[in-house]
């Protein structure tokens, strides 16, 4: 049986304020019955808070809807972001006095508290899991949808993925994709000839390897897989491949499948909020332009299924490029808006891919809408001459 998603659209057919997205959350909360499920839970709800000058993460109004839902239903609740985020946390909103509840960093202040759980994926042996979601009960996972410079795009899966673990484990999601090697130093020993590679980039994702001198390094977040460095590479020394891309996004399906395997079934929910959606993540500091019309308001028990419906939902949506940052480039229209801006091997549909594959979900769901947009049928306009 297909997984259910409720969905509220972003549009309003009235200008009336239970069209609205908090209303449709509200909506949402109701279908996924929180209230019924958090009696006596103590209950981590996890989202980014963003950093610094971001404020296109999920508004307080909505964490706050959330927060008195689990407490209506008997259920104790905090908010949770990694320690680097929450450190500020305030100045954007995410107080205990407005939101109703504590406010913690997930691993401490000092990112010291977490629990280890082995399990092998590439150069990854032991995941650690926060502590502060580990000892919670019930995992209310409330992510905001908007693009990712590694693997395209960031929503459910993103926000449990890096959030869920301490730095070091984050550091290490990140090295995955260097684990497959895509520089072959011996087909190019000539120094001039790697600076002519490196700067071939137009993006600065080739530099020098710091703990290699001599030695070429990606940063693939940068790389939007245009070509333009394999032109001026010796054959054989540098591969744009797949696996180096693919990497991050089953390294993220895995972090899931340990965090969220540290909850009993039935105890774990996920809402994605798609609007403001930026070309990057909330964890970069600022917010830019959308680079998309908004979605609306997505909740289902299902990672899998969640992260499936917003991408297919968002998925013909027109990418806003007047919207992009100028240093950012369009070189493919093929695919979601996601995959257009950050290149062919930053595949959206990747982390549900993964995710599937290991059991966490599905991505065959049904989009359940909890309040249609009317439609008014009107006559032709009649043409009324000024005077
Ligand atoms: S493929 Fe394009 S963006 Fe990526 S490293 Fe090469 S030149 Fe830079």
């Amino acid at each position: 049986m297909p997984s259910q998603v409720f969905f509220g659209s972003a549009r309003q057919a009235r200008l009336d304020a239970c069209e609205t997205l908090p209303a449709k959350l509200d909506l949402i909360i109701d279908q996924l019955h929180i209230r019924d499920r958090v009696k006596g839970e103590t209950v981590a709800i996890k989202m980014h808070t963003g950093h610094t000058l971001s404020y296109s993460t999920v508004h307080p109004v909505f964490v706050r809807k959330l927060v008195k839902a689990v407490k209506d239903g008997g259920g104790k609740p905090f908010v949770t972001d990694v320690s680097w985020d929450i450190r500020a946390a305030e100045e954007r909103g995410y107080s205990p006095d407005v939101l109703g509840c504590p406010v913690y960093p997930t691993a401490g202040i000092d990112e010291k508290y977490y629990y280890e759980h082995e399990r092998p994926f590439k150069n990854i042996k032991v995941w650690k899991v926060a502590g502060m979601i580990e000892d919670a009960t019930f995992l209310l996972n409330l992510a905001h949808v908007k693009g990712h410079p590694v693997c395209g795009f960031g929503a459910a899966f993103k926000n449990l993925a890096l959030g869920c673990v301490v730095g070091e484990t984050r550091g290490a999601i990140h090295d995955t994709m260097h684990f497959d090697p895509y520089w072959f130093a011996d087909k190019c020993p000539a120094a001039d000839d790697v600076k002519r590679v490196m700067e071939a980039c137009p993006f600065g994702a080739l530099v020098e390897d710091k703990h290699h001198p001599g030695d070429l390094h990606m940063h693939f977040e940068q790389c939007n897989q245009c070509g333009r460095c394999l032109q001026a590479a010796p054959p054989g020394s540098l591969k744009i491949d797949p696996v180096n891309f693919y990497a991050f996004q089953e390294a993220c399906a895995y972090s899931v499948a340990v965090s969220l395997g540290t909850f009993a079934p039935g105890k774990a929910t996920h809402i994605s909020l798609a609007t403001h959606m930026t070309p990057v993540c909330d964890c970069f500091g600022f917010t830019s332009m959308p680079i998309m019309a908004d979605a609306g308001v997505f909740g289902s028990d299902d990672i899998v299924a969640i992260d499936q419906a917003v991408l297919d939902a968002t998925c013909n949506f027109p990418l806003l490029e007047e919207n992009l940052p100028t240093v950012m480039e369009v070189h493919t229209r093929e695919g979601h808006p996601f995959r257009q801006l950050h290149g062919p091997y930053k595949d959206p549909y990747l982390v549900t891919q993964y995710g599937e594959q290991l059991g966490l979900g599905s991505r065959q769901y049904e989009l359940v809408d909890v309040l249609p947009v009317a439609q008014f049928a009107r006559p032709s306009v009649t043409y009324i001459p000024a005077n």
